[in-house]
């Protein structure tokens, strides 16, 4: 491992994410061989006191199999009926893997929405801890089945860093056909230069992950990057290596190349890591450049700053703050329903009771509710590409 690093072994609880390619072989179905390696490697680290969870892709990959389905992209409902398919065989053999060493295997399929939803994100959690707690290893995938276009990770590295935040891990690996991140792609320049510690995930940084042209498999460097950007900020580190070979967790251990990307050093509290690692907000406050001032200097967002409030909300859901050049500068937990929002816009707190009837909270967003980001939204065009690099 890299000087001053914090070997596997040292973490309490670590996430680990599967590439569908190393499970899966499309011609013969599941790779037995392989998954017992990583099974005898995620048993001696739970034996050396690391609880791991395992965020498995191969449902589509195992199910297209299954069905005989011809290669090529599928259509969503294909892709939706092999996952259906494929995700029983996938726990099924998860769970007879596992058991050779005594350990139980516990299903959790996600939909976007039970990781961004602030109800359904602490159920999951509950239930993620309590698995971990009894001993047993949740196996995690997104619920393709039912996860259609619009609300949907569409790529388990984006997913696996949202259940690492969730659980509070100290540390992600994504286990994939890439064996860490380079300056360039390494197959198309032969001046492409390794990196073997990222500091910080910085817009070059973003830049050499190129965009769905380099992508090398399913997820791509891209999702990779954007996942170490939702784990790194939530203190979490990620380590991307290759699974390629047997026993990859045990490779890392004894120091096999990877590129280690660095957790942020802010501290911030599980509240605030949350609202920040939102992938879709429900709604935007756009707001004037006096309470873009306010936010700044840490103050609570009030209801005489806001200029437009767009979106469908309930009281509790994460809100973007848009600021005076149409950017997000900020996101939070807003206090109000969007249609109470809209009345009260531009207004001032004292006026609140007379409009909507009832004495409601003074701030659009407490202060405690909110956090500053400077997150790069996606575009339409570039969330697509995902979606037909996911259906490939
Ligand atoms: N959830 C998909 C599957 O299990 C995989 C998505 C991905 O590979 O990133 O087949």
């Amino acid at each position: 491992m890299t000087r001053g690093l914090k070997s596997l072994d040292d973490c309490k609880r670590i996430v680990v994410k599967i590439g569908s390619a190393l499970l899966v072989d499309r011609q013969t179905g599941l790779k037995k061989a392989w998954l017992d390696a990583i099974c005898a490697d995620i048993a001696e680290l739970k034996a050396r006191g690391v609880e791991v969870l395992v965020v498995s892709s191969g449902a589509i990959a195992l199910g297209r199999t299954v069905l005989g389905l011809p290669s090529g992209a599928l259509k969503l409902e294909e892709s939706q009926a092999a996952a259906a398919v494929g995700q029983i065989a996938l726990a099924r053999d998860w769970s007879q893997s596992l058991s050779q060493h005594d350990i139980v295997a516990g299903q959790i399929l996600l939909t976007l929405g039970d990781t961004e939803e602030r109800r359904r994100y602490l159920n999951a959690r509950a239930t993620l801890q309590q698995l971990l707690k009894l001993g047993a290893i949740p196996i995690i995938n997104e619920n393709d089945t039912v996860a259609t276009t619009e609300i949907r990770y569409g790529d388990n590295d984006r997913l696996a860093a949202r259940v690492a935040t969730m659980a509070g891990a100290e540390l992600l690996v994504l286990l994939s056909d890439i064996d860490g991140l380079y300056t360039a792609p390494p197959h198309l320049d032969p001046d492409a230069r390794f990196l073997a510690r990222i500091e910080e995930i910085t817009p070059e940084i973003e830049a050499m992950a190129g965009g769905a042209a380099s992508e090398l498999s399913r997820g791509g460097m891209r999702t990779k990057i954007d996942a170490g950007k939702i784990a790194t900020g939530a203190g979490c580190a990620m380590i991307i290596a290759s699974g390629k070979p047997l026993h990859p967790l045990k490779a890392i251990r004894e120091g096999a190349h990877h590129s280690w990307f660095a957790p942020s050093g802010t501290p911030v509290t599980a509240r605030k890591t949350w609202i920040a690692g939102q992938l879709q907000p429900a709604g935007e406050l756009h707001v004037d450049a006096g309470a873009q001032t306010a936010l700044r200097s840490g103050k609570s967002l009030l209801p005489a700053g806001v200029r437009q409030v767009i979106g469908h909300f309930s009281r509790g859901d994460t809100v973007a703050v848009i600021g005076t050049e149409g950017r997000e500068i900020a996101r939070g937990l807003a206090g109000y329903d969007a249609d109470e929002a809209g009345r009260i816009a531009g207004r001032k707190s004292g006026e609140i009771e007379a409009i909507l009837g009832y004495a409601g909270r003074a701030a659009m967003v407490h202060r405690d509710d909110l956090v500053l980001t400077e997150i790069t939204r996606k575009t339409d065009s570039e969330l697509r590409q995902q979606k037909d690099a996911t259906h490939a």
